[in-house]
Formats: C-alpha cells, structure tokens, sequence
C-alpha cells in the first residue's frame, strides 16, 4: 500500500490541525477539515474546499493562545519569585501555577499536560502567554534571548 490516503494521522496533528483553528484562520465556518502531508484541505461552509498551510496553524496555535492570554489576571508569587498564580480563565475560583523556568514556562493546565504528551515543545498554553505579557515580552524567544529567567 501507498499513497496519502494511509498517511497516519498522529494525537500531536490531531491537537493543532482542528476545525476552530482552521474557523478562526479563515473566519468561516468549517465543515470538514483533512490532514494532507505538506495542508490541510478544508470545506467551508457553502463555498468550495480550499487549502490551509501547515504553517498558518502552527501560527494561530500560539497566536490564539496569546490572543486568550491578555484576557487572564496574573499574580507574581514574591516568596517564590519563579511561581506565578494565573486565573482561569473559566472559572474564576480556580487558578494554575506557572513556573518560570530558563527556557520555557511550566504551566499545570490540562492544555500544557496535553502538549507535553504530544511532544509539541516548547509546550505554551495561554497562562504561560499571560506570564511572558506580565514580564513584558511577546514571546518565549525574547524572554530566552533577554535571559529575564535571571532577573526575576
Ligand atoms: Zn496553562
């Protein structure tokens, strides 16, 4: 057997190709979604099937964290400065600890716990966004490169 038709679909695929991506890519609604080897094929409603790269779900994958990430109070943990406590974002009595970390930003959300299965690294989930806004940076790459792990 060849061909893309037995390409294997993997959990860490099925986790950033969805179908609200791809509706909040194209500002459509999404009827159906296939994942190709290099797109995706999606069928908007009433209009034709059209591709969406690979890429432009990679990036709506840390944009629509970041977008959800200004929304969320955070709080700095002064006894322990590496831990911030971060709100939920829905509900309001439950909060999740983010660790700063050299290199990236440990969050206990089950949004982080699911890209840490799923070998999507470096796992970033919206509370570690909201963190990174809190510490002034707009993503891990400036917080890495200005070393803020060190200053904080
Ligand atoms: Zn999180």
């Amino acid at each position: 057997m060849q061909g893309s038709t037995t390409t294997r679909i993997t959990e860490a695929e099925k986790y950033v190709y969805t179908r609200s991506a791809a509706q909040r890519i194209t500002n459509r609604e999404i009827e159906k979604l296939e994942i190709w080897r290099y797109c995706c094929l999606v069928k908007p409603r009433n209009q034709r099937p059209t591709f969406i790269s690979k890429k432009s779900f990679k990036e709506d994958f840390a944009q629509s964290r970041k977008k959800r990430a200004s929304e969320i109070g955070v709080t700095h943990q002064k006894i322990n400065t590496k831990l911030f406590t971060v709100n939920s974002s829905r509900d309001i009595f439950h909060n999740y600890s983010v660790i700063a970390k050299e290199d990236h930003l440990y969050c206990d959300c089950p949004d982080q716990d699911r890209q840490r299965e799923l070998n999507i690294t470096p796992a970033m989930c919206k509370h570690g966004y909201a963190v990174l806004m809190t510490l002034g940076c707009n993503s891990l790459k400036e917080y890495i490169q200005k070393n803020i792990y060190k200053q904080i």
